[in-house]
């Protein structure tokens, strides 16, 4: 797709879901757009992401998603009704890769995977005449405030753009590129960053070997979970080291916020969250001791 008139330009450093997601914007509305990125190819942690079935929105009622982002919402509303699961479902179909609901109500792309998401995006991205260069970290701003450009021989390499995007990821998985090394530079530069913190984590739990001996491993289904406010229902999985599963990672925040907060870090697991205390009382009442 060619583009006409005066161009303007854009530096999107950090070539993650959100940078390749502001380059295809910027390229729409008729911006030159680079995209800069550390490592050797850009999308590394959705590739991994995708590794265990890439969950690309919810189903829900928007209403109901705008209310998981917390303190958060307010400030991403108009982001999220601007581009609703609606509208994401259409992208990724018109990407080729149209997805469906699954039991939890999760979307999914049909194949489940990341990899021909990415890979039609970035032909999309090509044909849109966004550059991606790899292999080039940002190590901050120069006097007249263009962007510093370190090369893997060595050279560091001075950019201007009419805007530069920061799209650097989080701190988990710094194998996959998103190191978190941008805190300290902005700090520098005298923007406050709040402390990165896991947002969608397993919990630690110290188990006893003879605990771990006859249940890790084990999935518990179709329980119910509460830390705060925070609910979730559905499986999860008891690990060597504590719990993973989908409805762990939705109250992970809150069991976080806690123990920011000073408290132990309490989560409540419900068994048989259809059942009343006297159900389960007589159901036990009538087994073998
Ligand atoms: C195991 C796992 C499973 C997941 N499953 C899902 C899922 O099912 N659904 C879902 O929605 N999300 C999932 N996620 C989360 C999802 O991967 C992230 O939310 C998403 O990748 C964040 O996108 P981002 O573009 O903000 O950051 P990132 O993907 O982290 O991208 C940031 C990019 O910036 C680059 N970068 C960093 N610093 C510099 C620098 N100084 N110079 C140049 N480049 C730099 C990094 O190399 C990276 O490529 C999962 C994550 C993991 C680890």
């Amino acid at each position: 797709m060619g583009r006409t008139g005066a161009e303007s330009t854009a530096a999107v450093v950090g070539g993650g879901p959100a940078g390749l997601m502001a380059a295809e914007v910027l390229a729409r509305a008729g911006v030159r757009v680079t995209v800069h990125e550390h490592m050797p190819s850009v999308g590394r942690k959705l590739l991994l992401a995708g590794r265990s079935g890439l969950n690309l929105t919810h189903s829900e009622p928007l209403e109901v998603m705008i209310g998981r982002y917390g303190r958060a919402a307010s400030r991403l509303e108009p982001a999220l009704r601007a581009f609703d699961a609606a509208a994401l479902r259409a992208w990724s179909a018109d990407l080729g890769e149209p997805t469906f609901i699954g039991t939890s109500r999760r979307v999914f792309p049909a194949s489940m995977r990341a990899t021909p998401l990415l890979r039609a995006w970035l032909r999309r991205l090509d044909e849109l005449e966004v550059v991606i260069e790899t292999r080039v970290r940002w190590t901050g701003w120069d006097h007249d405030g263009s962007v510093l450009m370190e090369h893997a021989d060595g050279r560091t390499t001075s950019v201007s753009a009419d805007v530069v995007v920061f799209a650097l990821g989080g701190a988990s998985w710094p194998r996959v590129g998103s190191d978190g090394g941008w805190v300290p530079l902005f700090r520098e530069a005298g923007i406050d960053v709040r402390s990165l913190r896991s947002a969608n984590c397993g919990l630690v739990r110290g188990w006893s070997a003879d605990f771990l001996e006859h249940h890790g491993g084990e999935p518990l289904k179709n329980v119910q979970l509460s830390a705060g406010d925070v609910r979730a229902r559905g499986d999860i999985v008891i690990t060597a080291t504590g719990l993973e599963g989908g409805p762990v990672y939705t109250v992970s925040s809150a069991v976080r916020d806690e123990i920011a907060g000073g408290s132990p870090g309490m989560l409540t697991v419900n068994l048989l969250p259809d059942q009343s205390a006297t159900q389960v009382a007589l159901r036990l009442g009538q087994r073998r001791p």
